[in-house]
């Protein structure tokens, strides 16, 4: 049977390894081959090895594995092997040495030594780790008969209505009895804005770097001592911040007190960031989390869930959900304030336990008014004081320099940070709601649009480190940070750049979108998924909410069991398989790797698509 994979990336590589050990496993006769194909090498686009090896993952590395183990629920047998972090210990140096000649492979072969167990590595270097997992499986898929083989190429179409099917590449045709696509995020269409700014750019020889994969942005192309205005503040900007300064030869010192001190190389552009929340995301906290270690959830719990949901027959009110997860939050807030002040927890962590109201049962505890847990403030730090005052810079400084305190407490003691960071450790039951049809459909707007930029701000952003040097390069005057609401419109011949506040504008010559496209199937310009939409065979999720209109997500449909394609006819494609990225907001969550003993989500997708393929060749 020929399986093909479409894709290089993690999503690929980790359900090879869960096609090859089912198949060891059942010790099949039957013929089996899996071809993986990739433009790019395998590990994929988002970790070329040729990247910037400045440019850091956003997980620490004990929290990242491409294995199944014991934690995993799933029907096909454990494999285990090393997390990226007992790799960089154990297999990396040799590795490394034997494929030296390999961008960057010196560079990363130098520098293993500073790697601890919650250092946030390269994302380069998982490139080797990669490269080293899909070597051992090689070795494996050899060792019981499979034919395992990467082909360089772009998948532009798949040809027929059901297996096999022909797969259509840049390279020539291929004919696939299975096949699964993996499509990470991909290239879109610009919107009518930034078609807009490009073109304007073009006209007025001015510098407009477009939404993209950060790897790819040539930002060499931005003057030293001009202006440059980065639109957005998330993991795309820091990145950027990286490549404008560190990257240009300026360089970090620590201080006596702790801190940092940015020494400029003069070559660096002055950057003005900003976006419309004007808040970057929040530093990770230092980790504290061992393999296995999770928030226990005390408030949004399966068992009420279950009962909210009546075990999944109607749905829950967002406000309900948010209730919930808002008393987790308070929860761990309390408690480990109440540890840092030395004051007895026991009794107060089970008053809260118990309690529907728990800022009122914080104050009855002694906790000051101004101690109390308040979301809006988490969400607008500065209320409307952004609009009134002229020293923004002197609230920015003072966020970060809490963020940077907070998050060095770690993310179990951290008052905020240990609260922002449970999220991570719960996606589980959250998804309970979002996939298995648990809100109305305006809630889910409302969970797709207010909860995921909540969930951003609080638990996807960048290592503690990237903060400390955000706020060294203030200090030394290399970037400013714009008020909320940036808006990016022309004057006659430049970039005008506005915010909500007045005393805050700028006229500029360069611009960078510091983000990457939104997952869209209708934008995508991946030629795959423009051709599946186009016949139907690929189409998205959209709801039709209490005022009649459409609330479009651009998020692929498959089956949530066994990930087919359903298409535009609700017809499902017979082992055409998708599963990941694409998928995002019809499922939830999907741009995090494996954690070991985490029971992921990613290596029980995997599984559970492997297996279904294998029964076809009778194993399962
Ligand atoms: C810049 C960036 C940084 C990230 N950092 C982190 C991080 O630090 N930690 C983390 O957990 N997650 C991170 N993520 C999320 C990341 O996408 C996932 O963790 C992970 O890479 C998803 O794996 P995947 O295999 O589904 O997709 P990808 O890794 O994106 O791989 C998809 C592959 O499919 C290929 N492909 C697409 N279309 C075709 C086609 N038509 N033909 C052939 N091949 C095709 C692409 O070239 C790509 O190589 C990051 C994402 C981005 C974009």
């Amino acid at each position: 049977m020929k399986t093909i994979l479409v894709g290089a990336g993690p999503r690929s590589l980790i359900l090879a390894e869960r096609l090859i050990s089912n198949y060891e496993h059942e010790a099949s006769q039957d013929t089996l081959s899996i071809q993986l194909i990739d433009p790019y090498a395998i590990g994929g686009r988002v970790w070329r090895v040729d990247q910037n090896p400045l440019f850091l993952m956003n997980s620490a590395i004990q929290q990242l594995t491409f294995f199944t183990d014991d934690a995993v629920t799933m029907a096909g047998p454990v494999h285990n092997g090393p997390n990226f972090y007992e790799w960089v210990q154990t297999q990396a140096p040799t590795y490394l040495t034997t494929h030296i000649d390999q961008p960057n492979a010196k560079y990363f072969l130098d520098h293993l030594a500073d790697l601890t167990l919650n250092s946030y590595p390269s994302r380069g270097l998982l490139n080797f780790y990669a490269n080293w997992f899909y070597e051992q499986l090689q070795a494996r898929a050899q060792a019981v008969g499979i034919e395992l083989t990467y082909t360089q190429a772009e998948v532009t179409d798949i040809q027929n209505n059901q297996p096999p099917y022909n797969v259509i590449t840049d390279k020539g045709t291929f004919l696939a009895d299975r096949i699964v696509m993996a499509l990470g995020h991909s290239s879109n269409r610009p919107t009518p804005e930034e078609a807009q700014l490009a073109k304007f750019a073009d006209e007025h020889a001015l510098r407009y770097i477009k939404a993209q994969h950060p790897a790819e942005a040539d930002l060499n192309v931005i003057p030293a001592g001009e202006d440059v205005v980065i639109r957005g503040l998330g993991l795309n900007f820091f990145d950027y911040m990286i490549q404008l300064t560190i990257h240009r030869g300026g360089h970090f010192e620590p201080t006596a007190a702790g801190t940092l001190r940015y020494h400029p190389s003069g070559l660096e552009p002055h950057i003005i960031a900003g976006s419309r929340s004007g808040l970057p995301l929040h530093a990770k906290g230092i980790n504290q989390k061992t393999q296995g270690t999770r928030y226990r959830t005390h408030f949004l719990t399966e068992a009420k869930l279950a009962e909210l949901t009546d075990n999944g027959q109607h749905p829950v009110a967002y406000e309900t959900f948010k209730a919930l997860f808002v008393a987790e939050m308070e929860y761990v807030y309390y408690t480990n304030l109440a540890k840092e002040r030395g004051i007895a927890s026991d009794d107060l962590a089970a008053a809260l336990v118990a309690s529907t109201n728990l800022n009122a049962t914080a104050l009855a505890f002694g906790f000051k008014p101004a101690d109390l847990f308040d979301l809006q403030k988490v969400i607008h730090p500065f209320g409307n004081e952004d609009n009134i005052t002229s020293e923004y810079e002197t609230l920015i400084e003072r966020y970060l320099a809490f963020d940077i305190e907070d998050s060095g407490k770690g993310n179990l003691d951290a008052p905020l940070t240990a609260a922002f960071d449970l999220i991570r450790d719960i996606r589980d039951n959250i998804r309970i709601l979002i996939e298995g049809n648990g809100f109305s459909n305006d809630d889910r707007k409302k969970f797709l649009t207010e909860f995921n930029a909540l969930s951003s701000l609080i638990s996807v952003g960048p290592p503690r480190l990237r903060i400390q040097q955000m706020l060294a390069l203030i200090e030394a005057g290399v970037l400013e940070v714009a008020p909320a609401g940036l808006q990016v419109g022309i004057t006659e011949d430049k970039f005008f750049v506005s915010t909500d506040n007045p005393n805050y504008q700028y006229i500029v010559t360069n611009l960078v979108e510091a983000r990457l496209g939104a997952i869209d199937l209708h934008r995508s310009t991946n030629p795959l998924e423009e051709n599946l939409r186009d016949r139907g065979t690929m189409t998205s999720a959209s709801y039709l909410l209490a005022d009649q209109s459409v609330y479009s997500t651009g998020a692929l449909i498959v089956d949530r069991k066994n990930f087919e394609l359903i298409t535009s006819t609700g017809q499902h494609m017979t082992d055409l398989h998708a599963y990941g990225v694409p998928t995002e907001k019809y499922m939830w969550f999907t741009t995090s790797l494996p954690r070991p003993y985490g029971n992921d989500r990613m290596l029980r997708d995997a599984d559970n698509i492997a297996r279904t393929i294998l029964a076809g060749v009778k194993v399962c």
